[in-house]
């Protein structure tokens, strides 16, 4: 579980495994991008910043994921807003472009090359919805000037050789990209700017109170005057309220092998598609145009399944029976934390412990809006986190929680294809 496609494409580094700092202004648990980003934005308001990392740079989700780059979060808009009302839920949307045009600015000005951005994402309905997402374009039109085109049938033809999609939207301002790339960019501007990054750093306790935290790894022991936990779907015992209110869910990622000539007989767009199915296929042409990565599944069942290259090869043939005869190089799997209602966990325990986390399947764009309003928090710049307080800290239930999730998830395969039976 972990090496990715995403390792092979980059030059191999050497694990930093020594910490030398011994009395920072925040420490941060967790390497992936809601701790970097989170580290990132504090160091350059000049803050002392430490990143221990129980494994190496983004070796959880944030260097396994598929790459999309999209605003919105896990949960739907219309369940945003029945909890919170419209205002305060636009103002969340609003917060997600920012986080996806972040990650964009980073990648420019940070000069991330090796990120490799393509711009484009495509939303596609195995169901007739040219009236729901011709209503959708002209809400993001109109609520957040934010536009995106509308595809019929046969303009999709023009980006795919598949029966299965009826209706979809193009979003030019979202892009796809290799997110190690990225997050070892925003690793090495960290350092940079002076802040420390240990890897194999595990946490394994932290005691004393805001002002004057004491962090241990088996290796060394850290004061810090604030704390961040950014330990995503890994998050362990550490801080019993975290542990309770989220649950791991995996997910899987496949790259194909190389064969441009047969892919371009199904894939002829460079934009990356994601399916309207509620834990659907997502999938893009990488690597020139040689090979497909393709993610999809979703399972509370912990461990890497054996048969997950076969998985996924029989999604990919389910929508384009044309690649047939086309192998898979790796598959892959990650665990994304989500909370019961589906949105981040960005705040402040009673203790004065910063949580960034819970992030699902969307992360791309929200943890780079998390790292940020935390980051100001801290630094007492702003208290727009307080906008995510209304989704909290809610028990899971452990167990409990993953049966209900499991059983929530085959229910919405049976709604998926009741609705495309047309
Ligand atoms: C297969 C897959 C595909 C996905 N595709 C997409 C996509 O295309 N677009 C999108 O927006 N989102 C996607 N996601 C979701 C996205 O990747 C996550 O939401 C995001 O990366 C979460 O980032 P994070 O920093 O919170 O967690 P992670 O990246 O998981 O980082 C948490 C880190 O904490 C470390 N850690 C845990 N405990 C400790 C400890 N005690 N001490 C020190 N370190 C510790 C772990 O080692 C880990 O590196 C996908 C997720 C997966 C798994």
């Amino acid at each position: 579980m972990n090496q990715t496609w995403y390792h092979q494409t980059l030059e191999e580094l050497p694990l930093r495994t020594r910490v030398q700092s011994t009395d920072v202004d925040v420490c941060i648990i967790g390497g992936g991008l809601a701790g970097l980003t989170t580290a990132l934005e504090l160091s350059r308001m000049g803050k002392r910043v430490l990143v221990l990392e129980a494994n190496a740079i983004a070796w959880g989700a944030s260097g396994r994921n598929g790459g999309f780059v999209s605003p919105g979060f896990a949960q739907g808009y219309d369940q945003i807003e029945r909890r919170v009302g419209q205002s305060h839920a636009n103002d969340l949307f609003a917060m997600s472009i920012e986080g996806m045009a972040a990650v964009k600015h980073n990648i420019h000005t940070l000069n991330i090359t090796d990120a490799n951005p393509v711009t484009g994402i495509i939303s596609a309905c195995r169901y007739k919805a040219a009236d729901s997402l011709r209503a959708r374009q002209s809400w993001l039109e109109h609520s957040h000037h934010y536009n995106v085109d509308y595809l019929n049938t046969q303009a999709i033809s023009q980006h795919v050789v598949s029966n299965t999609y009826h209706d979809a939207l193009i979003d030019n301002n979202a892009f796809h990209f290799n997110p190690l790339a990225y997050a070892r960019g925003l690793a090495s501007e960290i350092r940079k700017l002076g802040g420390e990054i240990c890897e194999q750093a595990p946490v394994q306790e932290i005691s004393g109170s805001k002002g004057q935290w004491q962090i241990t790894t088996p290796t060394s022991s850290v004061t810090a005057a604030e704390l961040v936990v950014a330990t995503g779907g890994y998050t362990g015992k550490l801080v019993s309220n975290l542990h309770n209110s989220f649950l791991p869910i995996a997910t899987y990622v496949m790259l194909t092998q190389p064969d441009p000539e047969l892919i371009a007989t199904a894939i002829t767009t460079s934009a990356a598609i994601i399916d309207d199915r509620r834990a659907g296929d997502y999938y893009r042409v990488v690597d020139n145009g040689r090979r497909i990565l393709w993610g999809g599944c979703i399972t509370t069942r912990t461990s890497e399944p054996r048969a997950l290259a076969t998985i996924l090869h029989k999604s990919m043939t389910a929508t384009y029976p044309q690649l047939g005869s086309l192998q898979v190089d790796y598959a892959w799997s990650g665990l994304m934390s989500y909370a019961r209602h589906k949105m981040p966990q960005i705040g402040q325990l009673e203790n004065g412990i910063w949580y960034c986390t819970a992030f699902g399947g969307h992360g791309m764009n929200t943890t780079a809006i998390g790292g940020r309003v935390i980051a100001e928090g801290i630094a007492d710049h702003s208290d727009r986190y307080q906008r995510f307080a209304p989704f909290g800290l809610t028990p899971t239930y452990s167990l409990l929680g993953r049966a209900a999730v499991q059983s929530t998830y085959w229910g919405y395969q049976i709604a998926d294809q009741w609705r495309e039976r047309v």
